[in-house]
C-alpha cells in the first residue's frame, strides 16, 4: 500500500480511494490507479496511527511540504487528516495543503471551515470551470448542480481558516473568457486562482 509518496520535494498522503464524484476526466474512471508515483489504489484504508508511523520512518528535513491528494478525494478522511495534522504539527513546521474537490461540507453534513485552524496552510480546490451546470457534467458528483455553489461557499468561509486558498483549473481545458470568469469568481471571495499545467492528475487534481 502506498500511503506517503514523493512529488518533487513533496510528500504526499495517499488515505482513501472514496470520492463523492465521477470526474470525466479522472484516471478512476479506468480503475487506473498507475501513475508516476506509483500504484495509489489502497486495499483498505490506513489507521491514523499508520499514517503516522509512516511519517515517522521518513526524514522530514528533505521536504519542502505535505501534502493530502491521492487516488480518492481526502476530505472524506478529513477528521482523521486532522488527527494527523496535529502529530504533524509537534514534529515539523514544513507547510501542509490539501488538495481537494472543496466538497468537505457536503460529505460531512456541516460546515467545517473552523477546524482548519492551526492545522492547514493551503486549501487548493478544484474549479474546472466557471460555470455550475459544466461543473455537473464534469463531476458527475453525487450531490447534484447545486455542489458547485457549496463548493464556493466552502472556500470562501475556510479562507479565515487557513493562510491561502487557491481555485485552480487546468490549462488549455477552458477557455481563456472562461479563465477570466473564473479569476473573477476568485476575487470575489478574496481567494487565489491559479491555472495549474497539464500534468498527472495525482499530483494536484
Ligand atoms: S478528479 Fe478528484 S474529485 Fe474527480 S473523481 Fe477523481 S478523485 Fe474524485
Amino acid at each position: 500500500m502506498t500511503i506517503l509518496y514523493e512529488v518533487h520535494r513533496g510528500l504526499y498522503v495517499n488515505l482513501t480511494n472514496r470520492c463523492p464524484c465521477r470526474c470525466t476526466f479522472c484516471l478512476r474512471q479506468e480503475k487506473n490507479s498507475r501513475s508516476l508515483y506509483g500504484d495509489l489504489w489502497l486495499e483498505r484504508e490506513p489507521s491514523v496511527s499508520e499514517i503516522i508511523d509512516e511519517f515517522k520512518k521518513r526524514d522530514l528535513s528533505k521536504y519542502t511540504e505535505i501534502v493530502f491528494c491521492g487516488f480518492g478525494e481526502p476530505s472524506e478522511r478529513l477528521y482523521d487528516i486532522f488527527e494527523v495534522c496535529d502529530y504533524l504539527r509537534t514534529v515539523t513546521d514544513l507547510p501542509i495543503r490539501i488538495n481537494t474537490n472543496g466538497m468537505a461540507d457536503l460529505i460531512h453534513k456541516k460546515s467545517t471551515a473552523k477546524d482548519f485552524r492551526g492545522r492547514i496552510d493551503v486549501v487548493s480546490i478544484s474549479l474546472n470551470t466557471p460555470n455550475k451546470e459544466r461543473f455537473y457534467e464534469l463531476t458527475q458528483n453525487v450531490f447534484g448542480p447545486d455542489a458547485y455553489d457549496a463548493m464556493l461557499k466552502f472556500a470562501g468561509d475556510v479562507k479565515p481558516y487557513v493562510g491561502e486558498v487557491v481555485l485552480s483549473t487546468v490549462a488549455t481545458t477552458i477557455t481563456t473568457d472562461e479563465e477570466k470568469e473564473c479569476k473573477e469568481i476568485a476575487d470575489r471571495l478574496g481567494v487565489t486562482y491559479r491555472i495549474r499545467p497539464f500534468e498527472d492528475y495525482t499530483e494536484d487534481k
